[in-house]
């Protein structure tokens, strides 16, 4: 990998002043109740952003009371849906107008490229709302002819107080993605942002006031996960938690809810997505997509294609192809328009990642390329290829979350659905082939959520998105997305003397 060398100083984009670090319940920034702070951390050089005031116990309970009340006795559920539409769409015209300043702050906050933030992120969140914000207004039930004497008629009604409780990969676009299916549903909530990207959604907090979603609706209060975040997960108060994160953690939401309010809950968890290759694929377009499913994002997506299979014909040509691009990939500065790669999130993942790498090379894979840090500071790995990789090693087991791919050759293409299958997670897969009935028959075959066919991570807002097996359940996006907001009513009624 070459390094970038720009320094922020010599960008023209401008590192944000902070300006809230405080937390927002109730349609305030109030401090802490324990009046502690924690500090959020830049990847890029390993210094501290800003103190943010930590969320404990204590202040989820005040935000789930005014979400409470909001819920109870506000208008916000009780408006029309076309209402809360236009007040919605107003808080995703303000998101677009300040979509510079949110990336930059995921940027110097996650060490996510300001480029894809100012792309990809930032628009998508801001069309997340306006897609939830159409949907408001079509949230209809159904009118049933009973098989007795009876009529019934199904509400769709809101579920109540929702935590949501998101990571720290996609800070801005995870905000959207949860909050934004809730409010168009008439819900109101709290979100826990991740300890390491609380920056984005306390600014979303400060717009959503300005849109005009009233108090208490809409409460963001950071703080760590085993206290604030295991607070929400435990709330009795709390009807829903909409979760993403680290399976792990995910066993966690689901116990507390168990033994506190038997509380819906929904998670998005890990992946181990498979990339299948096949003999008839464009090698070149394989490999630009094979790099970008584990380079995207620093390979700190859950999507992440970390396993590629390649059929035996194309193999050889693949793996020269593919080291070749990635010793020129450009790793560096996340605010540099030339960076490709930013550094990892904060220095755990950093850690994390470095030893899953010397797990490999034990374990007797064989590193094509990558497999060191770069960079004078800061969080920075290069691309990483393993060849030689058996089923069994644990970089081909386990989530890795970052620049590592494990590539494998196939001879069939059952043996490759087999292989793609046998993980405990189900989130994506992606096929490459010309073939049709091939893209259809693995389609079908594979145990997950999403299924890319001659493309790898084509997310939109209108497509419904989550796990199978181990990756979780509940889907985000779609309309889909909005059922884990809502419940079912139905109201019957007899109908008397009537031949129909
Ligand atoms: P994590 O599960 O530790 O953290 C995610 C969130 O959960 C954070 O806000 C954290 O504070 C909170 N949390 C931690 N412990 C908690 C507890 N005991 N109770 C309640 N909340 C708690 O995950 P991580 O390691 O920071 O993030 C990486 C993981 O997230 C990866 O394994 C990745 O697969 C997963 N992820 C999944 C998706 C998806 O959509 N499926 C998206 C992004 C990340």
């Amino acid at each position: 990998a070459k390094m970038s060398n720009g320094s922020n100083s010599e960008n023209h984009v401008k590192v944000p002043k902070i300006k809230f670090t405080k937390l927002f319940i109730n349609g305030e920034f109030v401090d802490a109740v324990s009046g502690k702070t924690f500090e959020t951390i830049d990847p890029g050089t390993g210094e501290v952003i800003a103190r943010i005031a930590e969320g404990d116990t204590e202040d989820v309970d005040l935000a789930v009371k005014a979400a409470r009340e909001a819920f109870d006795h506000g208008k916000w559920p009780r408006m029309s849906g076309f209402e809360r539409g236009k007040i919605i769409m107003k808080f995703a015209d303000l998101i677009e107008e300040n979509a510079e300043e949110l990336a930059a702050l995921d940027s110097i906050d996650a060490g996510k490229l300001y480029t894809s933030g100012t792309a990809f992120d930032l628009p998508f969140t801001a069309d997340t709302f306006r897609y939830y914000a159409g949907a408001s207004d079509k949230i209809h039930g159904e009118t049933l002819k009973m098989s007795r004497a009876l009529q019934a008629y199904t509400l769709r009604e809101p579920i109540g107080v929702v935590g949501h409780i998101i990571p720290w990969n996609f800070p801005s676009l995870m905000f959207s993605m949860k909050v934004a299916p809730a409010l168009a549903a008439g819900c109101t909530m709290l979100l826990k942002p991740a300890e390491q990207t609380p920056l984005s959604a306390l600014f979303f907090a400060h717009l959503s006031k300005l849109a005009g979603i009233p108090d208490g609706v809409l409460n963001v209060i950071p703080g760590f996960g085993p206290t604030a975040g295991a607070a929400i997960c435990s709330h009795m108060d709390i009807d829903k938690v909409s979760f993403t994160g680290s399976t792990e953690v995910g066993r966690l939401v689901m116990q507390a809810a168990a033994t506190s309010n038997l509380k819906s809950i929904s998670l998005e968890l890990g992946g181990k997505s498979p990339l299948i290759i096949f003999n008839d694929a464009d090698i070149d377009m394989a490999v630009d997509l094979a790099l970008f499913g584990i380079l995207f994002n620093k390979g700190e997506i859950c999507v992440a294609g970390s396993r590629v299979y390649v059929q035996e014909g194309i193999y050889d040509e693949f793996v020269k192809k593919a080291a070749e691009k990635a010793r020129t990939w450009v790793v560096g500065d996340p605010f540099d328009p030339r960076s490709q790669q930013g550094p990892q999130a904060f220095k755990k993942q950093f850690e994390k990642i470095l030893s899953y790498i010397e797990h490999g090379k034990r374990e007797g894979a064989t590193l094509l390329t990558g497999g060191n840090p770069c960079g004078e500071r800061g969080y920075y790995i290069e691309p990483t290829i393993f060849i030689d990789v058996k089923e069994d090693m644990k970089i081909a087991r386990e989530e890795i979350f970052g620049p590592v791919m494990s590539l494998m050759k196939f001879k069939t293409m059952d043996e490759a659905i087999q292989r793609a299958n046998s993980t405990k997670y189900g989130l994506a897969a992606g096929i490459v082939t010309r073939d049709l009935n091939v893209a259809n028959t693995v389609s079908r075959s594979i145990r997950a959520g999403v299924i890319w066919i001659n493309c790898y991570m084509a997310f939109d807002k209108d497509c419904p998105y989550g796990g199978y097996k181990m990756s979780g359940f509940g889907r985000d996006f779609g309309l889909h997305s909005l059922e884990k907001y809502l419940q079912v009513k139905s109201v019957v009624t007899p109908i008397y003397n009537s031949p129909w």
